[in-house]
């Protein structure tokens, strides 16, 4: 068998990895899921990351 199976189109982002920036504010890197809506929480530093429509995640400024 040669054909792969993918349950997410390439280049769309499914989880994020989070550091907390390192330093005296980081925390472990974890890696967080992205919610149906594209977004996420992180739990350890509260940093809001959500992807646009083209798949790339980045962290959204308060
Ligand atoms: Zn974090």
């Amino acid at each position: 068998m040669t054909v792969a199976s993918t349950d997410h189109a390439p280049g769309h982002a499914v989880s994020v990895a989070c550091d907390g920036g390192g330093g005296a504010l980081g925390h472990p890197r974890v890696f967080l899921e992205l919610d149906a809506e594209g977004k996420v929480v992180c739990p350890y530093c509260s940093r809001l990351y959500r992807a646009d429509e083209t798949g790339h995640v980045s962290e959204v400024k308060a």
